[in-house]
């Protein structure tokens, strides 16, 4: 039950316990998206406090996917040996009511110190393994161009990283924030991949299409990711027009993620068969460049996977049993001596 059904004092007052426990912020960009008539609309679900977020499981978890275990100092987490994030900023200008890191983000959470941000570089200097940092938090867009512009000097003088990766909110839910000085904050020696999120093709406003036209003219290339939400995107139309709406946004589908486990957000969970049977029909549906890789995050730290469909398996007798985006099952031989990858022992010959 979101906000704008609430009709009985005892309603209210769980509301307010949400609110209390949970940050909430809508911006007026989004705020104009939302039809205040539909009871179900997949924008206010997003983003307007439910009181269904006072159900909280036994399974969920205050930091589902294990960040603090992977911390070696404030602002880093580091879980990959070549790819770190660093989280500069705990705010966000929208608070998504399903978000993993509900109970770090909010008002008043600090981001890095000046001190903490030079350890953390400090930090990334001298691992040359580190190809790649990922600046996601909060929202790191939310900074004002002069700060990014700090930030990505420090990390642009880093000679062994590769690339920077920005996760961001900002250019859909707050696209005003997108202007030529921000822009040209991120334009730096290392190329710089934003990363946009975004779940439904309603949050893909004129405005927003402005802010992703910008960055992308730049030269900066633009990924989408997305969370597969009940209520929000769980069918293959919602599913083919958000995928749709990115890509004449210019950005590319990246990932469809698996909600995690945050405390509170069990109204929006999709089981895994259902995500998977939605990508089995999309990809007989969509064009591959409108296509997502399907991700679970493993609870605990425990890394990111593609979690299928699988189209191909190994039968028996040595041949492949492909399954075409039409739901067909079809047999592939491979011939009579396909290379092997190290290591792996080549099938039994077929019997005729
Ligand atoms: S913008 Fe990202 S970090 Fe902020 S609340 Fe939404 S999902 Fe969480």
């Amino acid at each position: 039950m979101g906000a704008h059904e609430l009709d009985s004092k005892s309603d209210l007052a769980a509301l307010k316990r949400v609110t209390e426990r949970f940050a909430v912020a809508v911006t007026p960009a989004i705020r104009a998206l939302i039809d205040p008539t539909d009871p179900n609309d997949p924008i206010a679900r997003q983003f307007d406090p439910s009181i269904e977020e006072l159900n909280e499981l036994a399974e969920e978890l205050a930091d589902p996917i294990g960040d603090a275990a992977h911390s070696p100092l404030p602002g880093i987490v580091h879980r990959y040996p070549d790819r770190l994030l660093l989280k500069l900023v705990n705010v966000c200008p929208v608070y998504c009511r399903f978000c993993f890191r509900r109970e770090t983000v909010g008002p008043g959470n600090q981001g890095l110190s000046g001190a903490e941000l030079d350890a953390a570089i400090a930090y990334i200097s001298a691992r040359p393994e580190v190809f790649e940092v990922i600046l996601n938090g909060g929202d790191p867009l939310i900074l004002s161009a002069r700060r990014l512009v700090e930030v990505m000097a420090k990390l642009n003088a880093i000679p062994h990283l590769g690339i920077i990766r920005i996760h961001t909110r900002v250019p859909v839910v707050d696209p005003e924030r997108i202007t030529p000085e921000l822009v040209a904050a991120l334009q730096g020696e290392k190329p710089v991949y934003v990363v946009v999120h975004a779940n439904h093709a309603r949050e893909f406003s004129p405005e927003a299409r402005r802010a992703c036209a910008d960055l992308s003219r730049a030269g900066l290339p633009l990924l989408g990711q997305s969370v597969l939400l009940r209520g929000v995107n769980d069918s293959e139309a919602a599913l083919s027009d958000l995928f749709r709406a990115m890509l004449t946004a210019r950005v590319k589908p990246y990932h469809l993620n698996h909600l995690d486990k945050a405390r509170g957000t069990s109204h929006f969970r999709v089981s895994l068969a259902e995500g998977q049977a939605l990508m089995t029909r999309l990809r007989g549906r969509l064009s591959g460049l409108a296509q997502p890789t399907y991700i679970l995050d493993i609870p605990g730290g425990n890394g990111k996977v593609p979690v299928g469909p699988v189209y191909a398996e190994k039968a028996e007798n040595g041949d492949w049993i492909v399954t075409d985006p039409w739901g067909c099952v079809h047999s592939y031989d491979e011939g009579a001596s396909p290379r092997q990858p190290a290591g792996v022992k080549a099938p039994p010959k077929r019997s005729k």
